[in-house]
């Protein structure tokens, strides 16, 4: 185990790759975790700095603070949640910690679910980490060697989350918009964006029009998408008033910096699944036969492109997942 300080594990745990998009534009790309960490955008103005999202924890939300430390002595004046799932909202409380005046920003959808859910939510990761935390002590009781290496550092990241979750003083966003909230600075113009339902009833996208980038959230990401909250059969039409935007950079909620050709092959696969479901759900099939057959027709194009994170995030158990959601909601 490589750590033993306080803070080792968690530390070692929330690991970033800093990269530049566009001029005073920066991503954070989450690198694979114990609990997964989304990304932030790192936007910076002539007199402060915006970054979107904040991750499943204070303490990785802490690394990007250390970052922005090293990168301008302008203080973080704007946080955006994108949406109010847990790995893009809990390190919110760090940010008015450490910046005292930084309003956190979202729609109203959003906050709203953030009360109605997610608060509910940390309840969940609360009780169910003791027991996860059993699994894996014995899971280390029983393994040898490397695998016994693997679990002993997957249980220190697990006891130091539940001590963090524990911890947690949820930090909901101050300012809250309808449709769309523009912020004009000096040197730029920040556009925040409700384009429709898709991963969430209250997506929203950051849209930097002079720069051509656009922060999308979990609307567009490098993987499988999560549709447990999701709306599949809106998703397309969201993605489609996304395109409309003039655009040649995304920041996605998880994954690496991408394009408009992404945007393409992603929307293909939320569509196309979603029509092959209403297809075979249309026969009567049970929903055992349509994930069956509608991941034999989707695998030949999508299975490759959807599988550069494939160990960490496999497709098929996605595709499975994504099945369920939209069979229960087209049958
Ligand atoms: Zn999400």
């Amino acid at each position: 185990m490589d750590c033993c300080g306080e803070e080792g594990a968690w530390k070692g745990d929330a690991k970033f790759e800093f990269k530049r998009v566009a001029d005073g534009v920066h991503v954070a790309v989450a690198q694979p975790a114990y609990k997964v960490n989304c990304n932030t955008a790192i936007i910076e103005d002539d007199d402060g700095v915006m970054v979107v999202d904040t991750h499943s924890k204070p303490t990785a939300a802490r690394v990007i603070v250390e970052h922005l430390r090293g990168m301008t002595t302008k203080p973080v004046r704007y946080v955006v949640n994108t949406h109010f799932h847990w790995d893009h909202w809990h390190g919110n409380e760090v940010y008015p910690a450490a910046y005292p005046g930084a309003e956190i920003v979202t729609n109203q959808i959003t906050r709203e679910a953030m009360v109605m859910k997610g608060f509910k939510r940390i309840g969940d990761h609360r009780r169910q980490m003791p027991a996860d935390i059993a699994t894996l002590e014995a899971g280390v009781a029983a393994a040898r060697g490397d695998q016994r290496a693997k679990l002993e550092r997957e249980l220190a990241l697990a006891r130091a989350y539940l001590a963090e979750v524990n911890a947690l003083k949820p930090a909901l966003p101050t300012i809250a918009f309808e449709q769309t909230m523009k912020l004009y600075r000096r040197g730029r113009e920040i556009h925040l964006l409700h384009l429709g339902r898709a991963h969430t009833a209250g997506d929203v996208f950051v849209y930097l029009p002079k720069e051509k980038v656009v922060i999308t959230g979990d609307a567009l990401i490098g993987w499988t998408p999560f549709m447990g909250d999701g709306y599949p059969e809106d998703w397309a039409g969201t993605l489609d008033r996304l395109a409309q935007l003039d655009f040649t950079h995304v920041i996605m909620g998880h994954g690496d910096v991408a394009d408009r050709d992404w945007l393409k092959v992603f929307r293909g696969y939320v569509s196309d699944m979603v029509a092959a479901v209403r297809e075979e759900a249309a026969t009567g099939a049970t929903l055992d036969e349509v994930k069956q057959r509608v991941t034999a027709k989707l695998a030949p194009v999508y299975e490759k492109p959807f599988s550069a994170y494939g160990d960490y995030r496999p497709w098929r158990a996605g595709l499975a997942a994504n099945v369920e959601r939209t069979f229960a909601m087209v049958s």
